[in-house]
């Protein structure tokens, strides 16, 4: 199992974030936010192969490479096809599907469920390509807690922030994976089997008994005995919003031993006030709360344009300063102009 970043996007231009789960039977693609040009670095193959696009937010520069992704989707049967984000996402990507000509259509399968996050709940609009996309269909909404997807391999969790508007905060985590101590098995005298699934399920009753060996044993007393929790690793994609004591505490929390931070640094710590007023990050405010949730490291993106490289570099030394895994994505390079 790993779970592997891209950002996306260049320095100063429109980020995004993909996060690949690989849980060695299966890849799934997540997709966070779609800037401008953000997609142009991945394969066509792999646009198709996004499984989730989840927006922080819908302001321009989150939504601009939309396009790219569903010229490569738009009548995708392969796979289901879900977009999410805050309150309007079905409003405003209603409009994004109008935005075409769609006249030979008829028959064509391809179904887009888009789900408006809102704190407590989920709200899902379908759309059809059979129909042009002409008619928004709410098909239900149900409350929500935290988690907004949970599967066999991976889950998802969606803080709602404020960037003026809402802005999600996403973390994606492994799914739990239970592993059996072999040398404890073998300290025991048991041979592994096909018994070991039931070790490896649900919790058992305390009367519940299995026959290993020809013998009827306990198995909760086996499940307290065998079983291990592999440590679950997590990435969190951060952007856009205004970093207050309030919402510094909540992601303290949220963000404990999470493996890769992703986070905007939009301003320099000197530029606060203009930060606050744009419901927006400094690096130092961002490094702050890598370091009060002792995060593994820090990946830094979403730069204003505003300054110059030189500059971009000295925001990563500020953020350094107090939390030093914080980085630029790797492949980042940009030469003094
Ligand atoms: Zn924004
Ligand atoms: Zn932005």
């Amino acid at each position: 199992m790993s779970l592997a970043i891209q950002v996306l996007g260049r320095p100063g231009r429109d980020n995004a974030l993909l996060v690949t789960v690989n849980s060695g039977q299966a890849m799934h693609r997540l997709l966070f936010d779609c800037g401008d040009g953000c997609l142009d670095e991945l394969p066509f193959a792999d646009v198709q192969g996004i499984d989730h696009l989840f927006f922080s937010h819908l302001h321009m520069d989150h939504v601009a490479g939309f396009d790219t992704f569903f010229r490569c989707n738009y009548n995708r049967t392969a796979r289901e096809n879900h977009i999410w984000g805050p309150t309007r996402t079905a409003a405003i990507l209603h409009h994004r599907f109008q935005g075409y000509l769609w006249n030979l259509v008829a028959g064509q399968q391809a179904s887009w469920q888009v789900h408006d996050l809102t704190a407590d709940r989920i709200d899902t609009t379908r759309f059809e390509l059979a129909e042009a996309f002409a008619q928004p269909q709410a098909v239900g909404g149900r409350e929500r807690s935290a988690a907004i997807l949970t599967g066999v391999d991976y889950s998802v969790e969606a803080y709602l922030m404020n960037h003026g508007t809402p802005s999600v905060a996403y973390v994606v985590r492994e799914s739990p994976r239970i592993n059996i101590d072999t040398a404890r098995l073998a300290q025991l005298g048991l041979r592994p089997g096909p018994w070991l699934q039931r070790i490896r399920g649900p919790a058992a009753d305390p009367d519940e008994t299995i026959t290993v060996d020809g013998t009827a044993r306990k198995v909760r007393a086996l499940q307290d005995h065998l079983r291990t929790v592999a440590p679950r690793e997590a990435v969190a994609y951060l952007t856009d919003f205004l970093l207050d004591e309030r919402a510094s505490e909540q992601l303290g929390e949220v963000l404990r031993g999470v493996a890769t931070v992703v986070c905007e640094c939009q301003y320099r710590e000197a530029d606060r006030e203009l930060a606050q007023r744009n419901y927006h990050m400094t690096s130092t405010q961002t490094a702050m709360l890598a370091r009060r949730a002792g995060v593994g490291r820090l990946v830094l993106f979403h730069l204003s344009d505003r300054y110059r490289p030189l500059e971009w570099r000295e925001m990563l030394r500020e953020a350094q300063a107090i939390f030093p895994a914080a980085c630029f994505p790797e492949h980042w390079s940009f030469a003094e102009t």
